[in-house]
């Protein structure tokens, strides 16, 4: 049984990219009848914002991707300072003074030389009385000293990986102003809590590293991490800049069904097709995650609409009645006018139009050559009420008046009709239509 969460930091709504994510690691623990965490990373109290810790629920309930149980990391300020007083102890964390100006001079001097930019250990080669003094003049902040070795981990996605930890500089866990960064609490929450599994994103892949040694040097077991690729837009761009405009909330307001997001989601960048799924645990069943690869994946949110049509087209007129009803479409009239134009809609704001049309009428589209035509046509237009077989006598009846036949039969009176050259199929249509313009 997998252990896995998601970890947003509340310091915004969720976007399409932290959705990859949740999503993985909800089906993961979903398929081995695990534990789903959602833990809020709000060490940083600044930038999290309670808002944005309700609407991240509020997105994963619409989605239906419940979790388990909630952590936030401002709750466990007690047992960060427990590890960390555990790493001091250990020698395996150290005190630094430089300040950020300071730092940045050290990695330009280093890439002028060629140099990587890792940090130098100044912080360790200090004398008792030198930190002393700096103890003094500013407050210091904390690393953590990393054993220069390679650190190797199968990657769920990416395979073999390995890093040699002295490429990397040791990562700082306590800011000068005694702020827990997130890597401390990160790998302290990871362990006590039993997480078996991390996702995330490939921007993380050297936190990975140095998180292993971290977790082993606690007496932690080291999770399985996998690590997903970064979502392009549809021509291969970076998403970063357009994320904001990817938010979950925005992609619900303009109509998209969670079941069409999630099944979209759950295959995009893998070696399986895409397939509309018809409940989460259908997604969950068809969900393998080493069918990931490593390249960017491309997100193109007008995938996810005739996704979303295709889901809707499948629904019962229950699963609509009330969303109908509120429109203000009378019941004895909501079969006939869901069944009429459920497959001409791609999401369901699409029905306020379709009924729109049935009570006001359309402007006729009518060409000049079938001017003629359209008005011999509505002449024979039988009296009111109409039925289901109205549009094929109706028709019939044209046909025999005109000699017209085919598309250019049909085609002229659906545009007269409607205003528009497709649609829902007439003959279910008609019967609905309050209003002919003439
Ligand atoms: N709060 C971190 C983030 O959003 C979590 C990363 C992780 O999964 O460890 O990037």
């Amino acid at each position: 049984m997998s252990t896995t969460r998601f970890a947003p930091s509340p310091t915004g709504y969720m976007h399409i990219g932290n959705l990859r994510t949740a999503l993985f690691n909800y089906l993961i623990s979903r398929k081995s009848g695990g534990t789903f965490i959602l833990r809020i990373d709000d060490t940083d109290p600044e930038r999290s914002k309670q808002e944005y810790v309700d609407g991240i629920k509020q997105d994963l309930e619409w989605l239906g991707l419940h979790w388990d149980r909630v952590e936030h990391q401002s709750d466990r300020f007690d047992r960060y300072a427990e590890i960390a007083d555990q790493l001091r102890d250990m020698g395996k964390f150290y005190e630094c003074f430089e300040t950020p100006v300071e730092l940045d001079l050290k990695r330009k001097k280093q890439l002028n030389m060629s140099k990587p930019p890792v940090y130098d250990r100044s912080g360790l080669a200090l004398t008792e009385a030198e930190r002393d003094e700096l103890r003094s003049e500013r407050a210091a902040h904390w690393r953590f000293m990393l054993d220069q070795n390679r650190i190797e981990w199968a990657d769920g996605i990416l395979g073999d990986l390995s890093i040699d930890a002295a490429s990397v500089s040791d990562p700082v866990l306590i800011r000068g102003d005694g702020q827990v960064l997130y890597t401390l609490a990160s790998i302290c929450d990871d362990t006590d809590m039993g997480v078996t599994h991390v996702v995330r994103g490939s921007d993380h892949v050297t936190n990975t590293a140095t998180q292993i040694q971290m977790i082993r040097a606690i007496g932690g077991t080291v999770p399985e991490f996998a690590h997903h690729s970064l979502l392009t837009g549809p021509k291969g761009e970076g998403l970063s800049k357009r994320l904001g405009s990817l938010a979950l909330r925005d992609i619900r307001e303009s109509g998209v069904q969670p079941m069409a997001l999630l099944s979209h989601l759950a295959r995009l960048g893998s070696s399986d097709p895409v397939e509309l799924c018809g409940s989460i645990d259908e997604i969950v069943a068809g969900f393998d995650l080493k069918k990931f690869g490593s390249a960017p994946t491309k997100f193109d949110k007008a995938d996810l609409y005739p996704l979303t049509a295709k889901y809707l087209q499948n629904l019962d007129l229950s699963a609509v009645l009330g969303k109908i009803s509120a429109m203000g479409v009378p019941t004895d009239e909501a079969e006939n006018f869901w069944n009429a134009v459920r497959g001409n809609i791609l999401t369901l704001k699409d029905l306020d139009s379709w009924w729109g049309l049935i009570q006001k009428g359309a402007d006729p589209k009518i060409d000049d050559e079938d001017q003629e035509f359209v008005s011999r046509a509505i002449a024979l237009l039988p009296d009111r009420p109409f039925d289901n077989q109205t549009w094929s006598t109706w028709t019939q009846e044209v046909k025999v008046a005109t000699g017209r036949k085919g598309k250019s039969l049909f085609m002229p009176l659906r545009k007269a009709l409607t205003g528009m050259s497709h649609g829902p199929d007439m003959g279910t249509l008609l019967p609905l239509l309050k209003v002919i313009k003439r």
